[in-house]
């Protein structure tokens, strides 16, 4: 008689080990749309309204994947394919042009889970790059392509294939010809097939400095526990000589392991390959113990300002942390997880 009660008690413990083995776990995903001088007085209203709403509707798309259950990856692809259609961000559709008029574009994703990844450079004919990015990593047995190469595997992969000018944006070429102008550097001539936007009219380019920047990335942790991170972007303005940055170059833009964390940057890569950013980040959290705040701070505001870089980073851990930091005056950023209220910034006063 006396047994029972714990009897009783075994049983209701078996049902809830059970059940929270059965119980989804949590899911939580950070965007961020690139980094740099983007001050209030630099951006109207309306532009800093578009950018909310881009960001909004791209998190709460990777947002619905995670909630019923997909993975990380799918998320990462989702939110990242709807910023590379979205002419303000630099990516897909809106990136940066090279010194030499044309759209080179980066792209990497990693799979925290296996560690496998997968990379392009300075393609110019892949709708998605982040998709190319991941099927690099699903379909070849290689982790980086550049060039000619990615672009002819992008084919053969069945990617959605676009002409160049596709990517062209009107206020990016603007920007373009002021910096140039500014460097002393020859103009080149406008991309064949490309017409004036009469949407755009120059007169409206705003501040070339919110022009330069817009590289998008995701770091997801889904209902499985797994992490992810990607990143996608046309790179710096008026790069030459085939420079690739930081984001498709794993450890330095973009990192993921579920045994530490997932990261996207974003900033000048110059700097953040020479400090492989995102995978010290999680080398912190790993080997010191850091938390993912201490380890993103101690990264951005201790190691890439004492090179004088310039940038930020978002990340995120195995229970569901988020961290953002960055040096420069704003990041566009978001966050949302699991039961939680979407949060979206751009300054650096913004919490
Ligand atoms: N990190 C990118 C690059 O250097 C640019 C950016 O994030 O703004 O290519």
């Amino acid at each position: 008689m006396k047994l029972l009660p714990f009897a009783a008690l075994g049983a209701v413990l078996v049902c809830a080990s059970q059940l929270s083995a059965q119980t989804p776990q949590t899911w939580a995903i950070a965007v961020h749309g690139g980094a740099g001088v983007i001050e209030r007085k630099s951006m109207t209203a309306e532009m800093e309204s578009e950018y909310r709403v881009g960001i909004r509707m791209a998190i709460n798309a990777g947002g619905a994947v995670l909630a019923r259950g997909g993975s990380a990856l799918d998320a990462i692809e989702a939110v990242i394919q709807i910023l590379e259609d979205d002419p303000n961000f630099n990516a897909g559709r809106g990136a940066v042009f090279t010194a030499d008029g044309r759209n080179e574009l980066d792209a990497a994703i990693m799979d925290g889970a296996t560690l496998k990844a997968g990379a392009v450079a300075g393609v110019t004919r892949t709708r998605h790059p982040i998709s190319l990015a991941r099927a690099v990593m699903e379909k070849s047995p290689h982790v980086f392509l550049a060039g000619t190469g990615a672009d002819a595997f992008s084919k053969q992969a069945g990617l959605e294939q676009v002409d160049p000018s596709y990517f062209f944006t009107e206020r990016r070429w603007q920007s373009l010809i002021k910096q140039l102008s500014k460097e002393g550097l020859p103009f080149p001539k406008r991309p064949a097939g490309v017409h004036s936007d009469p949407r755009t009219p120059v007169a409206e380019v705003e501040s070339p400095d919110v022009h330069k920047y817009g590289t998008v990335g995701v770091v997801a942790l889904d209902r499985n526990g797994n992490l992810a991170a990607g990143t996608s972007t046309g790179g710096t303005q008026a790069k030459r000589w085939g420079r690739i940055g930081d984001s498709p170059i794993i450890g330095a833009g973009t990192y993921a392991s579920n045994a530490s964390c997932a990261v996207s940057a974003t900033g000048t890569g110059e700097y953040f390959i020479r400090l492989t950013v995102a995978r010290t980040v999680c080398a912190l959290v790993e080997y010191k113990g850091l938390t993912l705040q201490q380890a993103a701070d101690e990264v951005i505001h201790k190691q890439l300002d004492a090179l004088h870089g310039d940038g930020g980073l978002i990340a995120i851990d195995p229970m569901g942390h988020i961290a953002w930091s960055f040096n420069t005056p704003g990041m566009f950023r978001a966050q949302l997880r699991a039961g939680g209220k979407l949060s979206i910034a751009i300054y650096n006063d913004e919490p």
